[in-house]
């Protein structure tokens, strides 16, 4: 589903993240060392290949809420945005840092001058962000930046399960601005 909301079209879809192949830009949802792991940082190495790990080495470690700009070697993009969201219970304060983490990705798009952004849902895996909550958050903070951005004109979210899409869907249709 989409709408478009201050001239950036949104889109919630469900699906992998390393198969995003019409946005220029893919959001990781690494953790610390920047390295491959399960879940999307997982999907997103072993589609790049290793010389995205290598790449990554240098940049590493990262804080909660941070993010870090790659090449995306293999992938069918031209970037890699990674960002580590907060563990849910011990990284506090879990809302900011969440929230940091998508105010820092779409800064580093603008920057770049990137048109088109895909996000999964950070910290709702290994990291137990409740997929409700963490939603909240998500679009709590694109409707605050959404005016602001000049380069972005497509923000997807690709959502891998039946019922965080439909979660995502709901709220996306709810969207008030
Ligand atoms: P985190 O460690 O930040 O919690 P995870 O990768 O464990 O990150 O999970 C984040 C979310 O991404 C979860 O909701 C998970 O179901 C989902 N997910 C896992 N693999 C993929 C994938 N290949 N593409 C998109 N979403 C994925």
């Amino acid at each position: 589903m989409k709408k478009e909301i201050a001239g950036v079209t949104l889109e919630v879809v469900q699906g992998d993240i390393a198969k995003q192949e019409d946005v220029v830009a893919i959001v990781n949802a690494a953790n610390a060392q920047l390295k491959t792991g399960g879940g999307v940082a997982g999907a997103i190495h072993r589609a790049a290949g290793p010389e995205l790990a290598k790449e990554c080495q240098p940049l590493a470690p990262i804080e909660p809420g941070e993010a870090v700009i790659t090449g995306a070697h293999n992938l069918p993009n031209q970037y890699v945005i990674h960002c580590l969201g907060p563990v849910y219970g011990r990284d506090e304060p879990a809302v900011e840092l969440l929230a940091d983490c998508y105010r820092n990705s779409l800064q580093l798009a603008e920057e770049k001058k990137i048109t088109s952004l895909a996000f999964p849902a950070i910290s709702t895996g290994t990291f137990g962000y409740p997929l409700n909550e963490a939603t909240e958050v998500v679009f709590t903070v694109i409707s605050e930046l959404i005016a602001n951005l000049n380069q972005l004109n497509k923000i997807r979210f690709v959502l891998f399960s039946d019922s965080d899409f439909e979660t995502y869907k709901h709220k996306l249709s709810t969207l008030t601005y």
